[in-house]
């Protein structure tokens, strides 16, 4: 984490999407900050036999609008702020999509790239012992997020139904999402964020006369979300000329083959090396039409903003543009689509997800698409509705939604008691 406060930064995020709409104070305060905070400390024993104390969060938001949702990060750098922020943008993301979920985040400051499977496994099965009835079906649904997968997934679901008596093993699959599908996942929320990215740029293109056919897209992060997306957007004619990870930066003005990169990241666990290539020494220099950070936080500073040669940038990570450096690209005339949108189409499929364990039925590739598409656009547009509205950025404005609806919640229900 850096030195300064991301939860802060997601703070003064909701509180300019609050001025633009003239939130009430009362909403204010409860929105700036977490409803609860769960931080867990349990025994994990190494294959060597030695034991290690690891430390797991679960911040949950909000949950005005439904039961707490958002994913479980495994990184060693993971802390208590860092969650406090990614939490809070998943309230905002889940209220501007239209769903019926509420906001949280967890981790664990694990690298689990240094463990093997059983240890793996073993943080996970202790993790999901520990946080007990803090997490459930009707309460709060875990999601992955870097660091985990479905198979990380599979574990926690099968923990807590082991936890939860025989007669409510079956009903309780949605505990979690993001699970493999024959352990009650959906088709498409593999690929959900990474397409959801996609439809984000392509609603932007229709708004800006432009085609993705021909875009020369630079993107940041080769894992869930970034592959996909260059996947995605390859298959749609744009050409991605640069990608770039933690082992460094590639890139073919000519455009690179993903499915090969692909292949490459699997056998090598990173884009470096990749020998039909280029080495680049500075990822966002790099003249595009679109830049897509898809790794980390806080990757586009100020000095990074300044140096940004493209119109647009797609933001498929959770915060990756810091706040000054939306001021230098709103300078620039640089477009930002901001994370809470861009990166929904996870949780759009969590949810769709969740609704399928729930009936125990599964829906088709074509419908979770389709109705993927839908919701996507419609918050899209509302998000450009209300940008031309307030005369707003498209994240003041994707705030101002969010925070309308979760206000208009609030005077109805009622604050308790
Ligand atoms: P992942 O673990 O699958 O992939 C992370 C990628 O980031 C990898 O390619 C890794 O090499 C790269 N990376 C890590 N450290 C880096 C560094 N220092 N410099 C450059 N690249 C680095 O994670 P993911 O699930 O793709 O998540 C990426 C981002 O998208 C995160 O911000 C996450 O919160 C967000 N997100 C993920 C989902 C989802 O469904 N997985 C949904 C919404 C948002």
């Amino acid at each position: 984490m850096s030195s300064s406060s991301l939860h802060r930064q997601a703070v003064a995020q909701i509180d300019r999407g609050a001025d633009l709409i003239g939130l009430a104070p009362q909403y204010r305060a409860i929105l700036g900050q977490p409803k609860n905070e769960v931080i867990v400390n349990f025994p994990v024993q190494l294959d060597d036999g030695t034991w290690r104390s690891v430390r797991g969060y679960r911040i949950q938001h909000n949950n005005i609008l439904g039961p707490f949702k958002g994913g479980m990060r495994f990184d060693e750098g993971v802390d208590l702020d860092e969650v406090k922020a990614l939490a809070a943008w998943m309230t905002i993301k889940c209220s501007l999509v239209g769903l019926p979920l509420g906001g949280a985040k967890g981790g664990v400051a694990i690298d689990p790239s240094a463990l093997s499977e059983d240890e793996l496994r073993r943080v996970v099965r202790r993790f999901t012992a520990a946080l007990g009835s803090n997490i459930g079906p009707d309460h709060d649904i875990p999601a992955p997020d870097m660091g985990t997968d479905a198979r990380v997934m599979d574990w926690m679901m099968d923990t807590y139904a082991n936890m939860s008596g025989p007669e409510r093993r079956n009903s309780v699959k949605g505990v979690v999402t993001g699970k493999s599908i024959i352990c009650g996942g959906s088709v498409g929320r593999e690929e959900a964020t990474g397409r959801g990215v996609l439809y984000a740029l392509r609603h932007w293109c229709g708004e800006h006369d432009r085609v993705l056919d021909g875009l020369d897209i630079v993107v940041q992060g080769f894992g869930n979300v970034g592959r996909h997306f260059a996947r995605l957007a390859a298959e749609s004619g744009a050409r991605i000329i640069a990608v770039g990870d933690h082992t460094g930066a590639i890139g073919d003005p000519s455009g690179l083959d993903v499915h090969k990169l692909g292949l490459h990241v699997d056998e090598h666990r990173g884009v470096a090396g990749f020998g039909a290539a280029d080495v680049i020494d500075d990822l966002f220099a790099v003249e595009a039409d679109v830049v897509a950070p898809c790794a980390l936080e806080n990757q586009i500073t100020e000095s990074v903003a300044r140096n940004l040669r493209c119109e647009v940038v797609v933001e498929g990570a959770n915060g990756p543009t810091t706040p000054e450096a939306d001021a230098v690209l709103a300078g620039a005339g640089i477009d930002v689509i901001p994370d809470v949108l861009a990166n929904a189409g996870g949780v759009i499929v969590s949810y769709f997800e969740w609704l399928q364990n729930r009936s125990a039925r599964a829906w088709s590739a074509d419908d979770v698409d389709e109705r993927q598409r839908s919701m996507m656009w419609d918050a899209a547009d509302a998000v450009s509705a209300a940008a031309a509205e307030y005369g707003a950025s498209y994240r003041d404005a994707a705030y101002a939604v969010a925070l309308a609806r979760l206000a208009d919640t609030y005077d109805r229900r009622g604050i308790f008691p």
